[in-house]
């Protein structure tokens, strides 16, 4: 089943842009995310976000696969 994700637009204090996937408590409000489309691994959306940012990282809390220090 996919899920909708989107990227912070706004960076964390060390630079990334975090992805998150629909329905996360920590998804940045409407006017500050980025949507990125449907998928079924958060691998491929954090692909899709290094289309609009070089430095981005899976939520720890959504997308722990995809999180990394
Ligand atoms: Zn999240």
């Amino acid at each position: 089943m996919t899920k909708r994700y989107y990227v912070n637009d706004n960076s964390q204090p060390n630079g990334d842009h975090e992805v998150h996937k629909e329905g996360c408590a920590w998804m940045p409000g409407a006017g500050n995310r980025t949507y990125l489309g449907e998928h079924d691994h958060c691998s491929t959306a954090v692909a899709a976000a290094r289309r609009h940012y070089s430095q981005v990282n899976g939520c720890y809390h959504c997308s722990r696969a995809c999180h990394t220090q």
